[in-house]
């Protein structure tokens, strides 16, 4: 897998640049260039909502295939807890476990176990008083990246955690490691997973100095391989590890439950993030001790890569917790190694000059540009606003000519100038012959 600083690439063919989802972006990150849709990778956060509206699926996650199986000595599968949701009727996470084994990997290990410990690990520090005021989990990648391009003052509410993928990652290589006797290098930690934030994550990690996780598979290519394995496990291994706690935090407010927060907000869909965020820059949350964001709707369940509708995958979630699976224990993981390698950094790449006054001068000048467009933001010069088209401009990267009500005014004036010079030219010739 090739990394592009997203995960999001473009079947040109199937593109017919009809703006859906430049209209859609939420950081307008999208422009259409010679009639495709290209996406600027500075400005993308790998949200995914330009891959589910795309009405001709022409943008699709990059992600591994099950080849990736044949590049490692020993493979341990970490299943989102969002797999287990994609399958009616089900309430044995071993039935699922037990199928990803017979699908070729050598081990599971479940992404939940991590969640368990984070939300263990974060309820102490909340009762020892030890995170910072209206801490932000640190879980979704996509808010992560929206938060470290253009909510830099929050950065320092990020919980300091690894994320569960990675943590999951360290924790199954490290027993990978001590039962097979093999180097790190040849046991492979296949995350199974319904985002392709995470793909980007396991190739960019913020805030590790190593990603643990070596390839990312997504859950709508595993599903029809797991399907027919399922009906025929009568009596599943015994390889869960988690409790339900941390199977919760596949869906929106999981995690908050989780944190036994004495105060705690969550919410869903990238919309509703960046108003929390907001709110929260602005100060208008007072309360909110724990905040969980999960950009996808109805939250990890509503990942572009998975099957099932998020609703009902949430139902499904309630029922797996609700009913006790028979567990292994966890065994000796170190939770000393739970925090991040470093701290988050400010993305400058949205910055408009690393200047302040210069930056200031640029911000006046797309203001200015902006006013002598129409307004109306119709995405035919092939940025998704006035706004952003000023900016491309100012930016070196757009021109005037694009916006077609300026050129159509630029042509009224030149056709009223060559009628002014004509009728001029005109009334001389008039008094000339007198
Ligand atoms: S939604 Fe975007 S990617 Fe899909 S066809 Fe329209 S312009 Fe192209
Ligand atoms: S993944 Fe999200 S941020 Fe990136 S281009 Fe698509 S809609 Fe925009």
């Amino acid at each position: 897998m090739k990394y592009v600083g997203h995960s999001v690439t473009l079947d040109k063919d199937k593109c017919c640049g009809c703006t859906i989802c430049l209209k859609r972006c939420p950081t307008e990150a999208i422009r259409i260039i010679n009639g495709k849709a290209v996406i600027f990778g500075n400005k993308c956060i790998d949200c995914g909502e330009c891959i589910r509206v795309c009405p001709n699926h022409a943008k699709k996650a990059v992600v591994d295939t099950l080849d990736v199986l044949n590049s490692f000595e020993y493979t341990v599968a970490l299943p989102a807890q969002t797999l287990y949701a994609q399958f009616p009727g089900m309430r044995d996470r071993n039935i699922v476990l037990t199928a990803l084994k017979k699908l070729g990997f050598d081990d599971v290990f479940e992404v939940s176990v991590a969640c368990d410990a984070i939300s263990r690990a974060v309820t102490q520090d909340l009762y020892f008083d030890r995170l910072p005021d209206h801490v932000i989990s640190s879980s979704c990648p996509t808010v992560v990246r929206i938060i470290r391009s253009q909510f830099p003052s929050l950065l320092p509410n990020l919980l300091n955690y690894r994320s569960p993928m990675e943590l999951s990652a360290r924790w199954a290589k490290k027993l990978a490691m001590e039962k097979t006797g093999l180097p790190k290098e040849k046991i492979g930690c296949v995350f199974i997973s319904g985002c392709p934030a995470k793909a980007t994550s396991s190739k960019h990690p913020l805030g590790e100095n190593e990603s643990y996780v070596d390839a990312v598979l997504s859950i709508s290519e595993v599903y029809p391989l797991l399907q027919p394995l399922l009906k025929n496990i009568d009596r599943p291994e015994i390889l869960a590890r988690s409790g339900p706690l941390g199977v919760g935090w596949a869906k929106s407010g999981g995690e908050a439950y989780a944190s036994q927060a004495s105060h705690s907000l969550y919410a869903d869909g990238i919309e509703n993030v960046i108003d929390v965020l907001e709110a929260l820059e602005d100060e208008k949350i007072h309360q909110a001790r724990f905040i969980e964001l999960n950009a996808c709707p109805g939250g990890c369940v509503g990942g572009v890569l998975a099957i099932e509708n998020p609703f009902i995958a949430k139902s499904r979630i309630t029922h797996i917790m609700n009913h006790v699976t028979p567990t292994i224990p966890t065994g000796s993981l170190p939770e000393d190694d739970m925090h991040l390698d470093e701290e988050v950094r400010y993305n400058p790449a949205l910055q408009l000059d690393s200047d302040v006054k210069q930056a200031m001068i640029k911000m006046m000048k797309i203001k200015e540009l902006e006013k002598q467009f129409n307004g109306m933001d119709c995405g035919v010069c092939g940025a998704p606003s006035c706004h952003a088209l000023a900016e491309d401009i100012i930016m070196g990267r757009g021109t005037e000519e694009q916006c077609i009500f300026r050129k159509c005014r630029k042509y009224e004036e030149r056709i009223a100038q060559l009628e002014k010079t004509l009728e001029e030219s005109c009334e001389r010739k008039e008094h000339d012959s007198k």
